[in-house]
């Protein structure tokens, strides 16, 4: 009997499978694909290290980096480029520079918001009026994000800074994503305080005084992210026994699990399921039919991503800054765009410029069966009105990622609680991934290294 089954090679089930071999056991780590990483995949074309999934994490988790620095790879982490940290958002059409002093919507500073024409005049009374706001009475159910907007700094703040802004992360739809789940920060902030401006700067002056060291907002590895799956990958596989295959059904018999991979039923005492919960629900409604309903219920979200790699004699200057975001209300086909070599040092030679698209999410699915040619010209047909951009690129490559970003809905909250409470009387049994307790990679690979210490306190 095998002492533990991780399901999914992505960051979960390599973050999971390394813990293990830490431990000193010998788990079995099954994935389709010949390569292991799930999302995170970089590639490089002529000298230029592109990301086909993730680009980076947030340093404020801190579980990445933690364990990029435990398995030797520290010296390879970079940081992003706050300095020149400049965002821009599309308004009719033209690229207008997010205004300084807003925290993703909540503006903090009078003067760049008021300036700013990003936002109409009445939209901007509105925001100074949320600052006379009192807290709620008794505790608010959980909202869509886009009432909880709207309700603080209205419509045109919902279409032009939460709606970009959120889509980027999770590519979703503000209408359906839980403000509990997304922004519980800002959901704290208005019970205690009301207003979310008076929130935020009532915790900077408590701050204020306490010198705290500046962190960047991202970081990522010189060669790219797949430099950690790759590490992580040499330490798991001496240890570990890795099956190509896609688990095809789990079943649990006795005190113990069974799950089918290529035709051969595996036994095991624990499993781990690391791969995308809808996938997860479908092995697990033979098991347990509320449970496999509850994962099947989480909605995944598919987006691609196109590198447009350039001659850097070839194109004139790019605006100073990391990017720019599109929101829906633009119409555009892109719905973002991240000029790589600004981002991030040593990203791109000095003889390049790329251009990192966002295309797809919630509402916008069906671009993913465009054909490349299709989805090429589109986007430069974008470019050409954003960025007066006409250069033809030196290469390009598409990586499309159907149904790999959970979305956090209203009621999420509720759901995971529901789950947690079966899994409870299912002993052996762990979830870790992007679809529970945080999207992100460090919340992937703190999940995944979470199950796999509550499967080995099981010993
Ligand atoms: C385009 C894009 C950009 C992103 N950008 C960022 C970013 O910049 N920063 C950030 O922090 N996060 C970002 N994210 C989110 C983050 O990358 C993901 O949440 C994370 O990498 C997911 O890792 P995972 O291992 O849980 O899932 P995945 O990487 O999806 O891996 C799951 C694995 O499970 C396997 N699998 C599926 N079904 C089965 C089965 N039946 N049997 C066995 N295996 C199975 C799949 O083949 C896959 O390899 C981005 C995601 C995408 C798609």
């Amino acid at each position: 009997m095998r002492e533990a089954i991780v399901i999914g090679g992505g960051i979960t089930g390599l973050s999971a499978a390394y813990e293990f071999v830490m431990a000193g056991a010998h788990p079995t780590l099954i994935d389709p694909s010949p390569r292991l990483g799930g999302v995170i995949q970089t590639g490089v074309v002529e000298g230029c290290v592109l990301e086909e999934g993730p680009d980076s994490f947030l340093t404020a988790k801190p579980a990445a980096a933690e364990l990029i620095r435990e398995i030797g790879l520290g010296g390879e982490l970079i940081s992003s480029n706050d300095h020149a940290r400049v965002t821009y958002l599309v308004k009719g059409g033209r690229l207008v520079a997010m205004p300084d002093g807003l925290m993703m919507m909540i503006p903090t500073k009078v003067l760049p918001v008021a300036v700013s024409p990003l936002l109409s005049w009445s939209t901007k009374f509105r925001m100074g009026f949320e600052y006379f706001r009192r807290p709620p009475a008794g505790t608010p159910p959980d909202r869509t994000v886009a009432d909880f907007i709207r309700e603080h700094y209205g419509q045109e703040t919902v279409d032009y800074l939460a709606e970009p802004l959120l889509s980027g992360v999770y590519g979703g739809s503000v209408e359906r994503l839980s403000v509990n789940s997304v922004l519980p920060r800002f959901v704290e902030l208005e019970r205690k305080h009301g207003s979310l401006t008076r929130g935020v700067l009532a915790a900077r002056a408590a701050r204020r005084g306490h010198a705290t060291q500046e962190e960047p907002l991202f970081q990522t590895l010189r060669g790219g992210l797949a430099q950690l799956t790759a590490a992580l990958e040499k330490i798991v596989r001496p240890a570990a026994e890795v099956i190509e295959g896609r688990v095809e059904a789990a079943e649990r018999a006795g005190g113990h699990y069974r799950v089918r991979v290529n035709g051969e039923w595996l036994e095991t005492r624990n499993v781990i399921g690391a791969c995308p919960a809808w996938a997860m629900g479908d092995l697990l409604g033979p098991v347990h039919a509320e449970l496999g309903a509850l994962l099947r219920g989480i909605d995944y979200s598919s987006s691609l991503t196109l590198a447009l790699g350039y001659r850097a004699a070839d194109c004139g200057p790019l605006p100073p800054g990391f990017g720019f975001l599109v929101p829906a209300r633009e119409r555009r086909i892109l719905t973002a765009c991240t000029f790589v070599g600004a981002k991030f040092p040593n990203r791109v030679p000095e003889s390049h410029v790329v251009l990192r698209c966002f295309l797809g999410g919630a509402g916008q699915e069906h671009v993913l069966d465009l054909d490349d040619g299709a989805i090429v010209e589109a986007v430069q047909e974008d470019l050409r009105l954003l960025l007066g951009w006409r250069s033809e690129p030196a290469f390009t490559r598409i990586a499309r990622w159907r149904r790999s970003m959970a979305q956090y809905e209203v009621g999420h909250a509720a759901r995971i609680e529901r789950m947690e409470r079966i899994l409870a009387a299912l002993p052996g049994l762990f979830l870790a991934g992007n679809a529970y307790s945080g999207i992100g990679i460090p919340d992937c690979v703190r999940t995944g290294r979470a199950a796999a210490c509550a499967a080995l306190s099981r010993r």
